[in-house]
């Protein structure tokens, strides 16, 4: 399968969806579908979240082999050092090399709800930039390695200029391209890719799109991850939160809208999170051919 570095030789904009492992061999069974029907679509590459909201961590690199293998879709695989030891990190990393997948998103993740006090020791590593650099001594250029980028700073660390400053140090310690958190005002993205030129950072800056579905979850998820519920969101969702048809078609709009600006203002191509979901990301995808 492609390394999204030689993708990214070759094209000038990239397609990708990102899904999740799901708890239950039910939800599992149905994620197969979707990725079937999502693979037609012919994205340049699907990720898998590890871990992520207390997820499933052992079923990340069955779920990213079978989009490759099954489907021929180049696979990315997240990773999250927080919990792991180095050795663990390092043993994982075997076997997603064994596994034959050469992508990786290198992620710190943060403390599950059970354990919110757990602090890193020797064994761990504090940062992703850490877990870059740990990826580069052990296995050289086997794997394009992705990160996290936060246009509007990570929640932890709201000063945005402070945050691209980080960013920078997984840049220089190895990755090779951003994949952003969710954001709605696409002017955050563009001052976030202009302050990471004016550091030196030339990496590929994606921006992760949310198609919005579920008022309700919106707000609680956007208060978790520290992104802005615009005041436009606001406007447009609220008064129809209870009427899903309304709520869907609306989200539908507005993300066409949304990737039409980024594409046209530069945007190296779109990262939807897709939640699992065929729709309505196919419809957003569809309409942005037109
Ligand atoms: C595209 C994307 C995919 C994601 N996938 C997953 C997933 O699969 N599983 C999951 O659990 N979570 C996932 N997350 C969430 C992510 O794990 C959290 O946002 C986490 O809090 C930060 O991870 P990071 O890799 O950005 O951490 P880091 O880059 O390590 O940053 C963490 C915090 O430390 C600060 N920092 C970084 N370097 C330094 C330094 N040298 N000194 C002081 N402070 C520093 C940063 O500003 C930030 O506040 C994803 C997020 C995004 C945007």
């Amino acid at each position: 399968m492609n390394k999204i570095s030689e993708l990214f030789r070759t094209k000038k904009r990239t397609f990708s969806f990102e899904l999740f492992p799901p708890k239950t061999e039910q939800g599992y069974a149905g994620l197969l579908d979707t990725i079937a029907a999502l693979a037609k679509l012919h994205p340049d590459f699907i990720s898998c979240t590890y871990g992520a909201g207390g997820g499933n961590r052992g079923k990340t690199l069955d779920v990213v082999e079978h989009i490759q293998n099954k489907h021929r879709v180049t696979g990315l695989a997240h990773l999250t050092c927080v919990l792991h030891t180095k050795d663990e990190i390092r043993n994982i990393l075997k076997e997603i090399k064994a596994r034959g997948i050469n992508n990786v998103l290198a992620l710190r993740g943060d403390p599950p709800q059970d354990r919110p006090d757990w602090k890193p020791g020797a064994e761990n590593f504090k940062y992703s930039s850490e877990l870059c650099a740990f990826i580069r001594e052990h296995f050289a250029d086997y794997f394009t390695i992705g990160v996290a980028g936060f246009p509007e700073g990570h929640v932890l660390c709201p000063d945005r200029e402070q945050d691209a400053k980080y960013l920078k140090i997984k840049i220089d310690n190895g990755a090779d391209f951003v994949i952003t958190q969710l954001f709605f005002n696409n002017q955050d993205y563009f001052d976030y890719v202009a302050r990471l030129k004016r550091l030196g950072v030339s990496a590929r800056v994606i921006p992760g799109i949310l198609p919005i579905t579920n008022y309700p979850s919106l707000l609680k998820f956007c208060d978790l991850c520290g992104a802005t519920v615009t005041d436009e969101i606001k406007r447009l969702f609220a008064p129809i939160q209870d009427d899903k048809e309304a709520i869907l078609q609306a989200g539908i709009q507005f993300a066409v809208k949304q990737c039409r600006e980024l594409l046209n203002g530069g945007a190296p191509g779109l990262h939807f999170y897709c939640l699992n979901k065929l729709e309505p990301t196919a419809t957003i995808l569809r309409k942005l051919e037109k």
